[in-house]
């Protein structure tokens, strides 16, 4: 069963402020979501985090209607297609988080130069290919972007971080940033040495159950 609107609403507001206050996020770019009923939930489009209030949240049906008093974001049709197309996620938050830009405006995949990447789900972080913002073709590039994995870079834009929930969106969108942060520093001294697939298999594995409390 969802959560009420209410809650909701104030969640979207902590998540969208907590993005520009790590510095994931500047001014009004970026945009957070939660599935909501059988649609979801959207900040409202060009409102700095400063100026965001719980009632400028906006709700979008299934059927694809709005309703709330403000203009949902421009990249809805992303957030609504990635929760049509993926039963798994809860959440999703789209930043143009300055070391993912740097990467995505060079259209390069994030190769799995360390073994952190799994963190994604996959052997790689990839970039979309490039679409205008705000349309049903970058919604489908950044769907295929996202195949089997949990976050993807856009071309020439930024990234994607995905998630069970809010919570985990947000872990997962810093850890993205941090790992192409790491990227963009080896790439200062060189090509890096990308860990095989038979590796990558290995620690994808171990990820399964990394963490958790150990069976009795
Ligand atoms: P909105 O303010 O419409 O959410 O747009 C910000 C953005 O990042 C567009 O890609
Ligand atoms: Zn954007």
């Amino acid at each position: 069963m969802s959560l009420p609107p209410r809650t909701l609403r104030f969640d979207l507001l902590r998540v969208a402020s907590d993005l520009t206050r790590i510095g994931l996020n500047k001014g009004t770019a970026g945009n957070v979501s939660v599935r909501f009923d059988d649609g979801l939930m959207i900040t409202p489009s060009g409102v700095p985090a400063a100026r965001l209030a719980p009632a400028l949240m906006v709700e979008i049906d299934g059927r694809g209607n709005f309703h709330g008093e403000a203009a949902p974001s421009s990249e809805w049709r992303f957030h609504r297609d990635i929760y049509v197309n993926r039963p798994d996620v809860g959440a999703v938050i789209h930043t143009h988080a300055p070391f993912c830009t740097a990467i995505a405006c060079q259209r390069r995949d994030i190769p799995a130069f360390h073994y952190m990447i799994a963190v994604a789900g996959g052997k790689d972080i990839r970039c979309s290919r490039y679409a205008t913002f705000g349309t049903q073709e970058l919604s489908d590039a950044a769907l295929a972007a996202l195949e089997g994995r949990r976050a993807c870079l856009l071309a020439n834009h930024g990234m994607i971080a995905t998630g069970p929930n809010l919570d985990a969106a947000l872990k997962l969108a810093q850890e993205v940033e941090e790992l192409a942060e790491q990227f963009w520093r080896v790439l200062q001294i060189g090509e890096p040495i990308v860990l095989d697939d038979a590796e990558m298999d290995r620690v994808l594995e171990k990820f399964r159950t990394y963490g958790q409390p150990r069976k009795a």
